[in-house]
């Protein structure tokens, strides 16, 4: 185990509340894209034209062939050993809750309970008047879809252009208020509000770490720094700190 990794498990043994804030990378593992690689369907449409609220409504065929494209891909994904990390640290109570970016439920398929989707999910669809759930089958078909009160069905996910379900950034608030331990995982940390999160872990003088390929504009605040693929990261910390048995007893 390197050095960081190793102060990694340190910080953790050390928590009485560590919560993780992931984001697009931590599922490229499991063969789906972030925004930022090269991949042929971020190439062919750029996610802040075409995921929009206003797309929807003046182009919906447009949305609806992308959607389409995006569903397809993340139907053939399965959790990856970051995601199974993760659920495992939180069976051993040792992550109290997932704060997550991603819309593709690969935390829950991987068992972790506590998950906070912050941008909702892309296994369900939604009337953007009546807000009513849909199956998610609606928006696989060729045709654009409306619900029974007219209006047009879309993924349950927050589009560019959309307010934050509120429920879900306040229970995310109250872990970043509540935790004395951030691990980001996976993010660029560049989408807000999910980026105020780490701030507010910071302003209250706990203790935050980032595991991200790239950098982030957090780098400089973090008290560490891990820059390698989110599963070798979070397989060797769940591993040491299941050899010793989770927590601290020492202090
Ligand atoms: P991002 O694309 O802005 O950043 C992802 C970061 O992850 C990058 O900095 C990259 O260097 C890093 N990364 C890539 N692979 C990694 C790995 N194996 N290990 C460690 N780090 C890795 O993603 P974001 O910060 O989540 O913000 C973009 C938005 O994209 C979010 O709103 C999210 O909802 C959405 N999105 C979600 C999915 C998904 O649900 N899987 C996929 C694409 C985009
Ligand atoms: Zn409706």
């Amino acid at each position: 185990m390197s050095e960081p990794e190793a102060q990694l498990v340190r910080l953790m043994r050390d928590s009485k509340y560590t919560v993780v804030l992931t984001g697009a990378g931590i599922s490229t593992e499991s063969g789906l894209p972030d925004f930022r690689s090269p991949s042929g369907l971020w190439k062919q449409y750029d996610p802040m034209k075409v995921a929009t609220i206003w797309t929807l409504r003046a182009d919906p065929e447009l949305f609806y062939d992308f959607y389409k494209k995006r569903l397809a891909i993340m139907e053939g994904a399965r959790p990856n050993q970051a995601h199974f990390a993760v659920a495992d640290l939180g069976k051993l109570g040792m992550v109290k809750a997932v704060i997550t970016q991603n819309i593709d439920g690969l935390h829950q398929e991987a068992g972790s309970s506590n998950v906070i989707e912050l941008h909702g999910s892309l296994r369900e669809a939604a009337c953007i008047d009546c807000r009513r759930p849909h199956d998610i089958g609606a928006i696989k078909l060729d045709q654009v879809r409306r619900c029974d009160c007219g209006g047009l069905l879309k993924p349950n996910v927050v589009l560019f252009g959309e307010q934050l379900p509120p429920d879900a950034f306040e229970l995310a608030t109250g872990e970043a208020t509540r935790c004395d331990l951030m691990i980001v995982v996976g993010s660029s940390l560049e989408v807000s509000p999910a980026n105020m999160l780490p701030a507010m872990v910071k302003a209250r003088g706990m203790k935050l770490v980032i595991v991200n390929l790239g950098e982030t504009g957090f780098d400089t605040r973090a008290d560490l720094v891990i820059r390698k693929k989110a599963g070798e990261v979070l397989t060797a910390a769940a591993e040491a700190l299941k050899r010793g048995g989770g927590r601290r007893t020492q202090t």
